[in-house]
């Protein structure tokens, strides 16, 4: 054949992007998704207010919620979300910094590329920074352990500082540090299931309101109005089957022919719900969770007995429940023993606004425990509530390493100059790409900066120079000038720190490799709103 035809490789309809075309649009991509977090980072960090189809809005500062609700649909910059979402599943704080380090990494990667320096240099380079950089942050980390109640103050209250939650930080701080102790298990090694704290919101109030139940709260309320709203020294049954006849599994048809035989049939019926509310009785229990259905006969019955009964219960609650009181979760009345039941100081029920609620309190030595946030309004509650999981999260990772760094930039610049005197044992290319890494550490404390309104080279001019004789000098966004952080109480755990570089760096070598991007079809946007923010 003479003439050359153009060869398809691909179906109609496919786009394709190859080599610099390709790595500069997913560079962009990323580092738009940083800079629109950016303006968020740190205690003097900005909000933002989502807004989504249905009007429903959210304002907030947490990273990993923004990104999550902006419905990002560029691969590339989708990549940067699951950064995000990998540092908050890991940590649970830190998801900004994540972010804004994967940003810089990348702009800086391409400032390299415009040097003619191979991507798949750059990503060896960056590999080889990040990999030290774990060692370094392990090796300039204090220690902590539970006894450093005060410490773990400070890291919870850290984690709140320019949130929602920061009028009450002080009592949230104390509420958080003290519900993670509870819930803290000394095995071989500590053990702490995040799980086990349930935050429970209620509007009404202020956020310095909110309070620590040794126990768990349950918005359910009694099923029946003769029984008691108080009960001192529960005695609790959890069960998870229901106290009810129909159970669809066996159900059955059953036809009636005479009266007799109906009111016979009713007998029979009420007979077996009376049984079961019996055992009950017999067991010594005065209060009932049952994750299932409650007949009316049957709460008649308890009812009588001045038995408390809530149904309906969520599993995970009555989980909870069973950790909290150290009951055994029931599903054959047969088998209910008195060793079965759990104990309470007190169950009650509680009327918030117009809601009744019921309060399991004053479990002893609980091993799962509430955490009841109160605030004025829903945006108010669901912001601190977002605070307060982000200390949780802080204060767990803390016990969990028993390692902490403090914060306010000073980590990342001295992890900074650490890379950098490493790269000087490094030559050719490999060393550039690792001064990149290293450069790119600055964007925290030049944010942090920026976001309070300072002159970010100043800052870190100042930043820099302190640090050749003290690792934990850092900004005090509020004054303008540098402190040492660590006497200011600003401490993070270390696991935020290797997280966020960890995943950062993770996710710049592989939007670097990244020369061909070949996309199918675009399939008209389907009309329907998001739904679910798990699928993204
Ligand atoms: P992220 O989602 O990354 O946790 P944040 O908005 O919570 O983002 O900001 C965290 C940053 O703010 C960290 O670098 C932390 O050290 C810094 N920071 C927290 N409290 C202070 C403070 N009081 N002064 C200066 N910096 C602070
Ligand atoms: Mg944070």
């Amino acid at each position: 054949m003479n003439q050359q035809q153009p060869i398809f490789i691909l179906p109609e309809g496919y786009s394709r992007m190859i080599g610099k075309d390709a790595q500069r649009s997913n560079i962009l991509a990323a580092k738009q998704v940083a800079e629109t977090v950016r303006t968020t980072l740190g205690p003097k960090g900005m909000d933002k207010m989502l807004v989504d189809s249905t009007g429903e809005i959210i304002i907030t500062n947490d990273g990993v919620t923004i990104l999550e609700e902006m419905g990002i649909e560029h691969p590339a910059a989708k990549m940067l979300v699951e950064v995000a979402k990998t540092q908050e599943n890991e940590v649970g704080d830190g998801t900004t910094t994540a972010v804004v380090l994967a940003g810089e990494l990348l702009k800086n990667a391409e400032d390299l590329l415009d040097k003619n320096i191979h991507p798949t240099v750059i990503s060896k380079g960056y590999r080889l920074a990040a990999e030290r950089a774990q060692e370094i942050l392990n090796r300039i980390a204090e220690n902590i352990t539970e006894q450093d109640i005060g410490l773990l103050k400070k890291i919870a209250s850290t984690a709140m500082t320019g949130k929602g939650a920061e009028t009450a930080k002080e009592i949230l701080s104390e509420l958080v540090v003290r519900a993670v102790i509870q819930i803290t298990e000394r095995k071989d090694k500590i053990e702490i299931d995040i799980d086990n704290i349930k935050l429970e919101k209620k509007i009404g109030d202020g956020i310095g309101d909110s309070e620590l139940i040794s126990g768990i709260v349950l918005d359910k309320e009694r099923v029946h109005s003769g029984m008691p709203t108080k009960v001192k020294n529960a005695k609790i049954v959890l069960i998870n089957s229901a106290l009810e006849i129909k159970n669809t599994e066996t159900e059955a048809k059953i036809q009636i022919t005479s009266p007799d035989q109906l009111q016979g049939f009713l007998f029979q019926e009420e007979k077996i719900l009376k049984d079961m509310a019996t055992k009950i009785i017999n067991s010594g229990a005065n209060v009932v969770f049952c994750q299932k259905g409650i007949d009316d006969i049957a709460q008649h019955y308890l009812a009588k007995n001045k038995i408390y009964a809530c149904r309906r219960i969520k599993k995970s609650d009555i989980d909870k429940l069973a950790k909290a009181t150290n009951a055994k979760i029931v599903t054959n009345l047969d088998d209910l023993s008195p060793e079965d039941l759990g104990k309470a100081g007190l169950v009650e029920s509680v009327k918030v606004k117009d809601e009744e609620m019921t309060y399991v309190r004053d479990c002893e030595n609980p091993k799962a425990v509430t955490l009841l946030i109160r605030g004025g309004t829903e945006h108010v509650i669901d912001e601190a509530e977002r605070a307060v999981k982000d200390a949780i999260g802080d204060v767990i990772a803390a016990l969990k390493d028993s390692k902490v760094v403090a914060g306010a930039g000073s980590v990342e610049i001295e992890l900074s100059k650490k890379l950098k005197e490493f790269s000087n044992t490094l030559t050719g290319r490999e060393q550039l790409a690792v001064q990149s890494f290293a450069e790119s550490l600055e964007i925290i404390p030049k944010t942090l900066a920026e976001n309070a309104g300072l002159d970010p080279i100043d800052i870190l001019t100042e930043l820099k120079l302190q640090h050749t004789n003290n690792k934990w000098a850092g900004i005090d966004v509020f004054e303008g000038k540098i402190i040492d952080a660590w006497k200011a109480g600003i401490i993070e755990p270390l696991k935020i720190k290797t997280q966020a570089v960890k995943s950062a760096s993770e996710v710049a070598e592989l939007i670097l490799r990244i020369d061909d991007v070949i996309a199918g079809e675009q399939k008209p946007a389907s009309p329907v709103p998001r739904t679910n923010e798990e699928e993204m």
